[in-house]
């Protein structure tokens, strides 16, 4: 761990930092987001609060993604019956990510707090493997924020004990997950632990290195730290994929659009990026070459 004294943060670029309390039986991971949630919100304008929503959901997901032991992705959903329609981040075992919210617009969502804005929702977390069976855990949406929101998740559905901080602002988004292991020490280990992390301020968080945190945390501690892994924005989505979804619509849907503007123009919901597709893309080309230079 380094011991360096300096408080301001070096640029980095985003990543997740693995750890663990070998002889509590207690695991960590600190994850710090920048770049990723800047192109993740780029362009969609959403109110301050569901940016906000967003980018500690990200953050949610890169911390659970690195638990994945085979390839595939998580998906966080959040879903309510009132203003909120549905806000989604999914990660890959890569730790790419990519994420969109939908909401009622005409509200002014800076007088709306956490518990306004989700409202009689729930909260889904998917697990899918890309061979083998999905999995998928659903709670209530019921805490004064996401991070209890999902401390209730594990608690309800994993029965894991775990406890989560989340800070953003509009640049940077910060994650610190403790969770106990089954061979866990003892629950005062836990509490220990949490009592040390619960000393972090916004401000401390958002303004100095990952590295450093750790160390003014934990110092004290026996901690095994590994390397950190870098963490992307990643859409995955692809002309092939486009086209695929083109062709369920109505044939004489497509013969229309095509008739009226010589072309079909789609647009990703998550990157924004637009495809056009003429008539003989659609009708003669079955396998398009996917070039989009998101991934
Ligand atoms: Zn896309």
């Amino acid at each position: 761990m380094s011991l360096c004294s300096n408080t301001n943060k070096t640029f980095m670029s985003d990543k997740i930092h693995r750890f663990i309390f070998d002889t509590y039986g207690i695991r960590g991971e600190l994850v710090n987001l920048t770049d990723s949630v800047s192109r993740m919100l780029q362009n969609h304008n959403y109110p301050a609060t569901i940016a906000d929503l967003l980018q500690q959901t990200a953050a949610v997901s890169i911390l659970l993604a690195t638990t994945l032991k085979f390839e595939g992705k998580i998906s966080i959903q959040l879903q309510t019956s009132s203003h909120l329609k549905m806000l989604v981040v999914q990660a890959t075992h890569k730790l790419g990510f990519r994420g969109l919210a939908r909401y009622k617009k005409n509200i002014d969502y800076s007088k709306l707090s956490f518990q306004e804005l989700i409202k009689d929702g729930h909260m889904s977390i998917t697990i899918e493997p890309k061979q083998g069976k999905r999995y998928q855990g659903i709670v209530p949406l019921d805490g004064e924020s996401l991070a209890q929101c999902v401390e209730n998740y594990f608690n309800q559905s994993e029965q894991l004990e775990t406890r989560i901080w989340l800070f953003n602002d509009n640049t940077q988004t910060f994650g610190l997950m403790l969770q106990a292991l089954p061979d866990m020490l003892s629950q005062d280990s836990f509490e220990h632990l949490v009592y040390l992390a619960s000393t972090l301020t916004k401000e401390e968080c958002l303004s100095v290195d990952a590295e450093i945190i750790l160390h003014r945390l934990f110092h004290q501690e026996s901690i095994k730290e590994f390397s950190a892994e870098s963490v992307k924005f990643t859409c995955g989505c692809s002309e092939k994929k486009m086209l695929d979804s083109i062709k369920l619509l109505p044939e004489d849907e497509i013969n229309e659009v095509i008739k009226t503007k010589g072309k079909l123009s789609v647009r990703c919901e998550f990157c924004l990026n637009q495809f056009h597709f003429s008539e003989v893309d659609i009708k003669q080309t079955p396998n398009l070459v996917c070039n989009n230079t998101q991934h």
